[in-house]
Parts: C-alpha cells; structure tokens; sequence
C-alpha cells in the first residue's frame, strides 16, 4: 500500500492565496518543502482523499493521474477539500478516456455542493456515482473496506475522517479532526489493526488546539493513545500534515519538531510506501 501527499497546507495554502505575513513571504523566498497546496492524497493509484481547488496544479507538476482514480473520499465540504467542480470533467465530451464510473463518496452536505457544481457545462451523463457515508459507516470500493469516522470538525456538516484497509494493511487518514473522542476508538478498535499508516492533523503546529484540528502536542498525544490502546504498534508509521502559516514553522521546523515525536512532517510530493 502507498500513500502519496500531494497537498499538505491548510485552507488558505502557504504562502496563503491572500497573505504576505513573514511565514508567507520566508516560504515564497525559500520555496522547495515550505510551497504547500490544498488538501489531497491518493492511495496507491486509484484511491483518492478529496478533491481540493489544486487537484488540477496536481496533475501539472507533481505527477497525479486522474484517470487512475477509482475511488474517491471527500472528508467534508471546506473549500480545501471539495472543489466538485472538477467532476464535471469526467464525462463526455470533456474526457475521452476515463472508463466506467467513478465511485465517490461523502456526506450530505458534500452531496449537495457535488450535485450543484456539475449542472454547469451540459455534455453527455455524469461519469461517477455519489454514495453518502455516515460515521462509522463501512463501504467496500476496489480492493478496498473503507470505514468513515466521526471527525471533531465543523459543527455544521458531520466531518468524517477514514481508516482504509486492503488486505493487512491499514490507513488512517484523520485530516481535518481535532482529538480524537471515545466513539472513534471503540469504532477504530473493531477495524484492522495495528495500523500500518496513520495521517494526523496539525494545522496548529506549535499551538494547541484539539477541538477543531490539533497542533503537534495533540498529535502526539493520539499517536500515544493509539500505542497505549494496542491499535498501533512500533511498525506504525505516524506522519502529520494540513499546515496553517499560523502554526509558525517552516518545514524545516515542522520537520525537526514531528522528528523528537517519532513522527514525518508532510510535503507536497512525499509518498509512503508501507
Ligand atoms: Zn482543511
Ligand atoms: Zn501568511
Ligand atoms: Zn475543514
């Protein structure tokens, strides 16, 4: 199983669409590592996690094939994650060569941005189906059994965040969450485990938060319930990601600090094979 990042910023990318802070300008001067882009992953080469306003800057430099794509979880509806527009593309006559249909899954206010965004452009039938997920709820796409979490996010949309297994392996990819709560590990306990990869929010970095996202404290903090709890083990490979300008490290930073932790700070590019 692999995992490649193509996306590690939080909702204002770095340096920021709208910013020039000192953060913003250090990472346009540096460039490299400190250029992040909006929230995206990709499993192997068919399981894709959201659909960000960059998808397509993905696909330009950093080497994503969508046509590969089979499957794909939206998280939530933030404009990070779900620009659906980009579904339209799929169909006739835009794309020639996308085979069948993708599978692409969600909640219901994800649903409801999907559905608005693909009236647009006309063409032949829409080339993906939409299954709206609740938490806790498990769903079988390709090789995969994919099982959605209730995520400690916006209060206004049911957030979900996944544990993705094929065969022994297991992802889980908890982008955006804050702590986790006693439901997610009761859910995450019946599920397999130890679990060969997991993503954790750190859109505060060196600040704390826990209740809408976490800083790298609360990161540590979960990586050491999850060993404590038996769900993962010293295999277990602990990677944070979705950073915000207003956590205050450069990826340098971000980098020697998940380090003292046991833990690999994210780039755009990085990819995971575990
Ligand atoms: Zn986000
Ligand atoms: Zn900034
Ligand atoms: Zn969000």
């Amino acid at each position: 199983m692999k995992i490649t990042y193509y996306g590690t910023a939080a909702g204002e990318a770095w340096p920021g669409v709208f910013c020039d802070c000192e953060l913003c300008r250090q990472a346009r001067k540096l460039g490299g590592k400190n250029i992040r882009t909006r929230s995206q992953a990709l499993i192997n080469d068919d399981l894709l996690l959201d659909l960000p306003p960059d998808n397509y800057l993905h696909t330009l430099y950093y080497g994503l094939k969508l046509d590969s794509v089979r499957t794909l979880l939206f998280t939530h509806s933030h404009s990070d994650h779900c620009y659906p527009q980009d579904l339209e593309l799929l169909r006739e006559p835009f794309s020639h060569t996308y085979p069948g249909e993708m599978q692409v899954y969600g909640n219901d206010a994800v649903e409801r941005k999907v559905l608005a965004a693909c009236r647009s452009l006309g063409g032949e039938r829409e080339r993906f189906s939409f299954h709206r997920v609740m938490p806790n709820g498990t769903v079988r796409s390709g090789a995969y059994t994919i099982t959605a979490l209730r995520a400690a996010h916006a209060k206004d949309e049911s957030c979900l965040f996944y544990h993705i297994a094929q065969e022994n392996k297991s992802v889980l990819y908890a982008h955006d969450t804050g702590a986790f709560s006693d439901e997610n590990f009761g859910t995450l306990a019946k599920l397999t485990h130890p679990l060969s990869l997991v993503s954790l929010d750190c859109t505060l970095q060196s600040h704390r938060d826990g209740k809408n996202h976490m800083g790298l404290a609360d990161a540590a903090e979960q990586k050491d319930l999850l060993l404590r709890k038996g769900l993962a083990n010293e295999k277990t490979v602990f990677v944070v990601n979705h950073f915000s300008h207003n956590g205050g490290w450069l990826h340098e930073e971000i980098s020697a600090a998940a380090a003292s932790c046991g833990m690999l700070a994210s780039y755009d590019g990085m990819s995971i094979t575990i």
